[in-house]
């Protein structure tokens, strides 16, 4: 049974009862208490986790050939529950035995456009196709921002680069699947590459540019990791509506699927609208929510730059200390 705010004062168990603080912060708890080896954890619920009451038992989620990482189960209950729980002197059981294991299919979506110097190098831009679908109170989770929007940038891209007709360099397109379970389709994109990773010169991936982020001049996307590439400055000086990440704190430069070519030395960044967007995972991320002028304009802003590169000579390369160091 946890009380108090910290979750690094958590102690060891092997099933654990956490009431979360409304304001958030479920994620810390749940990794602090997988840390300290919980096989269940037992969440109160709070606003944010209404729509997971009743519904299964949370497990991970991973590829196939991956082997079971044995994470904790984590259930939510309502308050009342929670609290008889914890009168009855927090005792649980949880009966491992009833298990089951659910498999899925998930789609990495590719689009090519060939290049007429086939060792020029290849420039990738991507985004993810997947969200949230259905929560188990049957509330539909649209997902038009995360990353619907990216997606339709991926697609338009394709579309104008393609009509200005053949680029030096081959343009590859990439809707991964699966990132919300943990980022899994562009870690199943790494391992399975369909080029060789090293022909790839850059990856931009796309996500969540449905609105403006106050924070940011207007009409101006963040760059995670801004400054760990000459990536970002080479787009912004060919016109790009890109800047720093204004949340370096949130770490968005290793939340996002650019982060496993990262790590594989490719230089790969995210752009974003607003990252810290209200909608963000909530029933209203919806097309109503879209800020389409904003969307137009920005990746209306990528078409020239990308073409640039693609019939230029320019490769992006790491800054001193930029690349992830590979784990
Ligand atoms: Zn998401």
């Amino acid at each position: 049974m946890a009380e108090g705010q910290d979750p690094a004062a958590l102690p060891a168990g092997e099933v654990v009862l956490i009431a979360p603080p409304e304001g958030g912060g479920v994620r810390a708890w749940i990794g602090a208490a997988t840390q300290k080896g919980a096989k269940l954890i037992v969440l109160r619920q709070t606003a944010a986790l209404a729509g997971a009451v009743g519904g299964p038992p949370r497990t991970s989620i991973r590829l196939a050939e991956t082997p079971a990482r044995g994470g904790p189960v984590v259930v939510v209950v309502p308050g009342e529950t929670f609290d008889r729980m914890r009168a009855a002197g927090g005792t649980a059981s949880f009966d491992p035995g009833q298990a089951t294991v659910e498999e899925g299919v998930t789609t990495n979506a590719i689009g090519w456009l060939q290049g007429t110097d086939p060792d020029a190098g290849v420039l990738m831009v991507s985004a993810h196709l997947d969200h949230i679908g259905v929560r188990s109170d049957g509330v539909v989770m649209y997902g038009a921002n995360d990353d619907a929007s990216g997606t339709v940038a991926v697609i338009e891209l394709a579309g104008a680069l393609a009509d200005m007709g053949p680029h030096e360099r081959s343009l590859m397109f990439v809707a991964y699947g699966s990132e919300e379970a943990g980022l899994l389709g562009s870690r199943y994109f790494v391992d399975h590459p369909p080029i060789p990773l090293t022909d790839i010169a850059a990856n931009l991936e796309i996500e969540m540019i449905g609105d403006q982020d106050p924070q940011l001049p207007a009409g101006v996307m963040m760059m995670t990791g801004f400054d760990r590439s000459n990536f970002g400055a080479a787009l912004k000086a060919r016109g790009a509506l890109v800047g720093p990440d204004p949340y370096p704190e949130q770490n968005f430069f290793e939340r996002s699927d650019n982060y496993a070519l990262a790590l594989s030395g490719i230089v790969a960044h995210t752009v974003s609208g607003w990252a810290t967007i209200p909608t963000y995972h909530t029933p209203e991320d919806t097309i109503a929510n879209l800020n389409i002028p904003f969307m137009t304009t920005a990746i209306g802003s990528l078409v020239e730059p990308l073409a640039a590169m693609a019939d230029g000579d320019f490769t992006p390369e790491w800054a001193e200390g930029g690349r992830p160091a590979p784990r």
